[in-house]
């Protein structure tokens, strides 16, 4: 049976976002009345190729960056593949990936991937984490080698919210003439970014984790940086990105980085607080709960807390009958019994990284639902353990 919009709870705007109301009003006129193509030589047409450059100047605003270094996609996936197969078709004479151990599966999977499948001709280095999943600086500085193409590394985690410290690594990289691209996917909208005040060569970005639709994203490629297409095809974005635009999607996301910039300081605030409260109530009330990830180094509106015990998806179950939306650390990889690679790349014991959850909150959640949430689940869990054959041994 079908579950409308207002009777849930949703907790998990890490996996995808609502589109907000102001972003559907700017793509309406591009659905309907609107409907050229940018490229035409007709005014109809071409006149839409103005509100594209508009959505462009917007987005650069967020990010600190110039208009003409956005680079249109269909997908924060592709903006990911794109800067790391350019670094390293620019750079062909070096075979060496930097990246860390954490990092989501659309620059995860393509750096397995090389390393397996192009008669291996490259080599990766995956850069561990400590238990708070910080990473060590000392580290990655030892991992620069002169065969090193491309440094990737994402500006903050999508399972547990922790930060990484991308505009010291970038320039640290800079400095041995590396390129450096973030996966800032989960970080853009929710953390001031100035990418004119760093060394940061590329960076992506996807419209549906921050209130815009699904199927558009962006890559920002640093003005003089070396780039060749992943898409080949028509003149669109100066020659960087074949295919006719996505044109709604992208006016929908220069409006929804104008509203990100608006509502940012609400985020650091209201809904920080909102997250504190919750993670605050739930390890006070819940017996064996720990968070993972650093208390402070970390997004404002993500929350993941393992209960040690139970298994992740039988909590989400009965979160759903709730009509709680939320995450487990497994999610992933649904199918296999496998805990998260983030939790084990912060070594969480096995008993906590298959109990975890995470609580992922936006400008649209309200006091009350994580009242509820606060209401609902320390019963959930105690029901759970009571089932549990290794709850009973503790
Ligand atoms: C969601 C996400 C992606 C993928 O973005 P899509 O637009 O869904 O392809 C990449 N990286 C991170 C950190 C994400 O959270």
């Amino acid at each position: 049976m079908a579950v409308l919009p207002e009777q849930v709870i949703y907790m998990d705007n890490n996996a995808t976002t609502r589109v907000a109301p102001e972003v559907l009003d700017a793509m309406m006129p591009y659905l309907t009345q609107f409907y050229g193509n940018p490229s035409s030589m007709h005014t109809f047409g071409g006149q839409i190729g103005q509100a594209i450059n508009q959505a462009r100047q917007e987005i650069a605003s967020l990010l600190g960056a110039e208009p003409s270094e956005i680079v249109f996609t269909s997908c924060g996936t592709e903006s990911d593949s794109t800067a790391i197969l350019s670094a390293l078709q620019t750079n062909p004479e070096k075979n060496h990936l930097v990246t860390t151990r954490v990092e989501h599966p659309a620059v995860k999977n393509l750096c397995d991937n090389l390393e397996s499948f192009t008669g291996r001709k490259y080599h990766v280095t995956r850069l561990p984490v400590a238990a708070d999943g910080v990473l060590d600086m000392q580290r990655f500085k030892e991992s620069l080698t002169d065969d090193t193409a491309i440094v990737s590394v994402m500006w903050a985690n999508n399972e547990t919210g922790v930060l990484f410290p991308v505009e010291e690594m970038a320039r640290i990289a800079k400095e041995r003439g590396i390129l450096f691209h973030t996966d800032a996917v989960q970080a853009v909208g929710k953390i001031p970014i100035r990418l004119k005040e760093t060394a940061i060569d590329f960076l992506s970005l996807s419209g549906h984790k921050l209130h815009a639709p699904k199927g558009v994203g962006v890559l920002y490629v640093r003005k003089g940086t070396p780039y060749i297409p992943f898409m080949n095809g028509g003149h669109q974005e100066h020659g960087r990105r074949g295919g006719t635009e996505n044109v709604a999607s992208i006016i929908g996301l220069g409006r929804a980085c104008v509203l990100a910039a608006e509502k940012m300081a609400e985020e650091n605030t209201r809904v920080r607080a909102l997250r504190d409260k919750l993670e605050q109530g739930l390890l006070s009330t819940i017996p064996k709960s720990l968070l993972n990830g650093h208390p402070s180094q970390r997004l404002p509106n993500t929350a993941n807390i393992s209960f040690e015990y139970v298994e992740g998806e039988a909590i989400l179950l009965h979160m759903n009958q709730y009509n709680i939306c939320a995450s487990s650390g497994s999610a992933c990889t649904s199918g296999s019994l496998e805990p998260s690679h983030v939790l084990r790349a912060m070594g969480v014991p096995f008993t906590a990284a298959h109990g975890s959850i995470r609580f992922s909150l936006s400008i649209y959640n309200t006091a009350q639902e994580v009242d509820f949430v606060l209401a609902t689940l320390p019963g959930i869990i105690a029901k759970l353990r009571a089932l549990s054959p290794f709850w009973e041994d503790q």
